[in-house]
């Protein structure tokens, strides 16, 4: 029998230590033991314990919108991947996504938080001047989720039934027309302005703190048109809730019925008009990598269960099946958004924030 399984006897449990001697097999061993669990520490074999409590994950947007949906389907299906896990969703909207990421940047660096968000960490360094964060230094890169274009929608009544009508109807009512978004930098705003730009008309811009609150007031007939995912927009396209002008996508998005008959704007004349949004999970900088390991082996293995293939699909999704769901070619992705998206709003002329 090892020194550590042997019964503690009376005698050896309690006969004082002689100096410079261990006191008994037992406690030699433990030491032994302690030393061991120091050795393999930096190794993160500390992370099999993982995760020891719920997973706060944080979404940088209103709940309803599309961002905390994909949020809530990641929560479910992890929790399939990583026995035990629980998951809290943090909903911290603000600034286009900037509150809830400069959140996570902050973040104790032990898995326990992390944040799943869309474009706005590569938006958002072009438009707003004291960030709290550096969007590629300050995140541990766990994974591409999804991608999905944008629909543009507009309120039940508005008058103009297709992006035909809709381009004069604008025009000739453009400083009434308003336009909701979920704050600078975010897909809606951004795909708003491309929009303005290429129809060449002025709206009247509303902020909210994501499209879930923006999609209500736009049910309650207090907004007029938005974009937004078409995970988000799908439902209400389905039901004849909302008013469906054109998909963001360069072709017609035939995996959901209600999609399928959308034209993309390229098809309506705004020739190229193509924006697609990804989504990607992420942990603060530093985080142990046998956790960011565990997250994004289980992230892969969600990405790769046809029924949440399925289920993104039926809502306009695409579940990453490239290597953009590893750690590396997820970030060098985002860097290249990032110059890409850098390019397209110096070419708004859109202006920083402090
Ligand atoms: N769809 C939103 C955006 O426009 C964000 C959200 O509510 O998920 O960026």
């Amino acid at each position: 029998m090892t020194a550590w399984l042997q019964p503690l006897t009376r005698e050896k449990s309690l006969r004082p230590a002689e100096p410079g001697r261990w006191h008994s097999g037992l406690t030699k061993a433990l030491f032994f033991q302690f030393l061991l669990l120091l050795a393999l520490a930096p190794l993160g074999c500390w992370a099999q314990a993982y995760p020891t409590k719920p997973i706060t994950l944080v979404v940088p947007f209103a709940a309803g919108g599309p961002t905390d949906k994909i949020a809530r389907a990641l929560a479910e299906g992890l929790r399939n991947q990583l026995p035990g896990a629980s998951f809290i969703i943090d909903n911290t909207p603000g600034a286009g996504g900037t509150n809830g990421t400069a959140k996570v940047a902050r973040a104790p660096k032990d898995g326990h938080t992390l944040l799943i968000t869309h474009i706005s960490i590569a938006t958002t360094p072009w438009l707003y001047k004291n960030l709290k964060y550096k969007a590629l230094e300050d995140f541990e890169y766990l994974g591409l989720i999804n991608e999905v274009p944008m629909t543009i929608i507009g309120r039940p009544g508005l008058p103009p039934q297709n992006l035909a009508e809709l381009t004069p109807w604008i025009t000739t009512n453009s400083r009434r027309v308003n336009l909701a978004h979920a704050g600078l930098g975010s897909a809606s705003h951004l795909c708003g302005l491309l929009l303005q730009q290429g129809l060449g008309i002025d709206l009247t811009t509303i902020p909210y703190g994501g499209t879930g609150p923006a999609m209500a007031a736009m049910l309650n007939d207090q907004v007029d048109l938005m974009c937004d995912q078409a995970t988000n927009t799908v439902d209400q396209i389905a039901s004849g809730a909302v008013r469906a002008f054109g998909v963001t996508a360069d072709q017609r998005i035939t995996t959901s019925p209600a999609l399928a008959n959308l034209p993309t704007l390229n098809e309506s004349g705004l020739e190229g008009f193509k924006i697609t949004i990804w989504c990607g999970l992420y942990a603060p900088k530093d985080t142990p990598k046998a956790i960011t390991s565990r997250l994004n082996q289980a992230l892969k293995a969600l990405l790769a269960d046809p029924v949440f293939i399925k289920n993104q699909a039926a809502v306009g999704a695409v579940s990453i099946r490239d290597n953009r769901s590893n750690s590396v070619e997820h970030r060098k992705f985002v860097e290249a958004e990032t110059l890409r998206w850098g390019k397209i709003i110096k070419n708004s002329g859109q202006k920083h924030i402090d």
